[in-house]
Order: structure tokens, then C-alpha cells, then sequence
């Protein structure tokens, strides 16, 4: 059987080594930290940094095919690996979706709506880029942001002056604020030979910036934006040369959807693709990092929420268990700490 590499070593890692394993194959995972969740369930753990370019030839050499379930990777430490293997998806996905400059630019060459948006450098743009853009706004980092961290809100002009300290004084984007309806996603797998499958598009609820529950099938706000957004990311795939799953993000405004952000993987608002769909997101990535064809991704039931369990959260597991008709997911990290991700539940009606 053939070993697939992971870089990256948290939940999304985890699942996706399950579902590999499901398939035969084994999984290689190479992550920075000690307590990696996914190196709980894969056959083989390299712990190095990933700049350690030592390790990571290592690595290319024990592995037939890499992917990554974190796109926060430095693009110049593993380009030595794609010189050697297949990577999946590959460095043009990698480097538009881990740089927000990168990728609003991409959607705007691809004539898609998103927020009215500036680069932001220093203190000085930062003003005139609200100046143009108006409050309120949200100042976004480039590069690292995850679960609303790295962004500044600018509600009134005193903020100006004090969210680019609030962000670290990083390279960021102002985003004017979008006033939407609700949030879904746009769940794609697409295939080597370029073949697209979706899921369902899930209604996305965030608390404190950080995702709470993804619902399906979505009202009928979301259900009428859902085929335009759809094509968006079949554009966005295609040129990309994206091959595995890609998750887009999008606002519902009253007047269409209106893009947020992407991720080049699999993704929190998929993971009720688990038992509430007939292929999950983790299944038919591997299948399109290996080659294989994808499968279906119908909808199983009337409806299926997913519900994360953040930090303290996730200490009611034994009350979810009293419902024998939800399924509990704990990622087996060792410590609770407030706003991390510990596990999630998903239910299904039939
Ligand atoms: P993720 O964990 O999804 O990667 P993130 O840290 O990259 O999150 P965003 O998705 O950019 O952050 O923003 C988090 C949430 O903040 C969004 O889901 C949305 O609820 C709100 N938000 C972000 N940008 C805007 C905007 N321009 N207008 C209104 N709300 C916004
Ligand atoms: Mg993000
Ligand atoms: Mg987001």
C-alpha cells in the first residue's frame, strides 16, 4: 500500500488519517508540535519544524503523495518536496489562500464580489484606506489570522489610530463591513481530471468569531446564492489547479453572495459531511490526492447540524451521549483551553 503524507498535526489531519485509513492506506504525519492529534491515529509522526529542510527531505522520501490540513506553511521550505512528489493541492492554492492580499486580488481578477477592500502596510495607509472605505471596517492580518484572530474592528474614528498596534503592526487588509443575512460555505472536492463534486452548502453560525454550528440544507436565502457561489468556486478551482477539497466562505447579502475568504483543504463546516453525507469531505480528498475517482455526496436525511464543542464545551460530552442518535467527536487534546476547538457533534434527522 502507498503512505500519504500530512503536513500539519491537529483535527483536520486526525480525520483526514481516518478516512485513509479506511482506504489502506497509511499516513505519515509531519507537524511541529509534541501532542499532535493526528499523529494519535497515523502510522508514522515526524516531529520537526517545517522550515527543517533536512526533515522534510526525510520526509519526501518515506511518502508517495503530500497534502496538508493547514495552509499556514512557508511556501519556500517545501517547494525542495513538490521537486520530488506530487503535492495536492498544489503551491498556487497554497500561497492565494495562506495571504488575504493574495487572495482578494485572485477573486477580484475573477470578477467575484467581496468586500470593499485595501492593502494596508503602515499607520498611514491604514487612514486612508478607511478614509475611502468608511466605518465600520475590520482590519485583517495577512497572513496567520484563524477563528477571528488577527483582525481589529473599527467602529468609530478613535479606532483608526489604534488597530494597527491591535494587530501587531503586521501587512493587513481593511475590509469594509458587509451587512449579510447569514454565512454559508461552498464545500468543493475537485478531482485530478478536474471533475468537481459538492456538498450541500451549510449555514454557518460564528460566536466570537470562532464557527458554532454548521446547519444543512440551507434556508432559502442561502439555497437561491448557493449555484452562483458554486460557480465561483469552480472558476476558483480550475484556476488554481486545485486538486482535493476547497472550502470557500461567503456573506448572503440581501442582493448575492458575497466571497470572505477560502481555505485549500477541509474545513470545520464539513465535518457533518462525516455521517450526514454519502462521501465525506475527509474521504474524497484523499481520493482526489490518490487518484481515485470521488464519491457521491448526497445528503443522507431530511437535515444535519454540527455543533463545535469549544473548550469547556466539551466537558457535557457524556450528556450528548444520553441522545443515542448524535454522533460525538472528541479530537483527544489533552488540555481544554477557552475558544479551542476540542471536538464537535453531529445530528442527523432522518
Ligand atoms: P476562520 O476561522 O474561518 O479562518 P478567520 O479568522 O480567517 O476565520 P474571517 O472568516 O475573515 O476570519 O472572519 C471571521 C468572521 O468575522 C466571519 O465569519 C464573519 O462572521 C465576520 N466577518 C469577517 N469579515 C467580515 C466583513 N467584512 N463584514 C462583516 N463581517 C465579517
Ligand atoms: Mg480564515
Ligand atoms: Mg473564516
Amino acid at each position: 500500500g502507498s503512505t500519504i503524507g500530512i503536513i500539519g498535526g491537529g483535527q483536520l489531519g486526525r480525520m483526514l488519517a481516518m478516512a485513509a485509513a479506511q482506504l489502506g492506506y497509511r499516513c505519515h504525519i509531519y507537524a511541529p508540535e509534541a501532542d499532535s492529534v493526528a499523529a494519535e491515529v497515523a502510522a508514522r509522526f515526524t516531529r520537526a519544524p517545517y522550515e527543517d529542510a533536512a526533515s522534510l527531505a526525510a520526509f519526501a522520501g518515506a511518502v508517495d503523495v503530500v497534502t496538508y490540513e493547514f495552509e499556514n506553511l512557508p511556501v519556500s521550505a517545501l517547494a525542495p518536496l513538490a521537486d520530488r512528489l506530487p503535492v495536492h493541492p498544489g503551491f498556487a492554492s497554497l500561497k492565494t489562500a495562506q495571504d488575504r492580499l493574495a487572495e482578494k486580488t485572485f477573486m477580484r481578477d475573477l470578477g467575484v464580489r467581496t468586500a470593499p477592500w485595501r492593502a494596508v502596510s503602515d499607520q498611514a495607509d491604514l487612514a486612508a484606506a478607511a478614509a475611502e472605505i468608511g466605518l465600520p471596517a475590520i482590519l485583517k492580518t495577512r497572513f496567520l489570522g484563524y477563528d477571528g484572530k488577527g483582525q481589529a474592528r473599527l467602529m468609530a474614528d478613535a479606532d483608526i489610530a489604534t488597530a494597527f498596534d491591535a494587530i501587531g503592526r503586521q501587512p493587513a487588509i481593511l475590509e469594509g463591513f458587509v451587512d449579510f443575512e447569514a454565512e454559508f460555505s461552498i464545500l468543493m472536492c475537485r478531482a485530478a481530471d478536474g471533475a468537481c463534486a459538492f456538498w450541500d452548502a451549510p449555514t454557518n453560525v460564528h460566536r466570537n468569531g470562532i464557527l458554532a454550528t454548521s446547519i444543512v440544507p440551507p434556508g432559502p436565502l442561502v439555497a437561491a446564492q448557493a449555484e452562483q457561489a458554486r460557480e465561483i468556486a469552480r472558476r476558483a478551482g480550475e484556476a488554481l489547479g486545485h486538486v482535493g477539497v476547497l472550502t470557500l466562505e461567503f456573506f448572503a447579502a440581501p442582493d448575492g453572495p458575497v466571497f470572505n475568504e477560502m481555505a485549500p483543504r477541509v474545513h470545520n463546516s464539513g465535518h457533518w459531511t462525516i455521517e450526514g453525507a454519502l462521501t465525506s469531505q475527509f474521504e474524497n480528498h484523499i481520493r482526489a490526492v490518490c487518484g481515485l475517482p470521488l464519491g457521491a455526496t448526497d445528503i443522507v436525511g431530511r437535515r444535519v447540524t454540527m455543533e463545535n464543542l469549544i473548550g469547556a464545551e466539551a466537558e457535557g460530552w457524556a450528556e450528548i451521549l444520553a441522545d443515542p442518535t448524535a454522533h460525538l467527536h472528541l479530537y483527544g487534546k489533552d488540555e481544554i483551553r477557552a475558544g479551542r476547538k476540542m471536538g464537535h457533534v453531529t445530528r442527523l434527522e432522518v
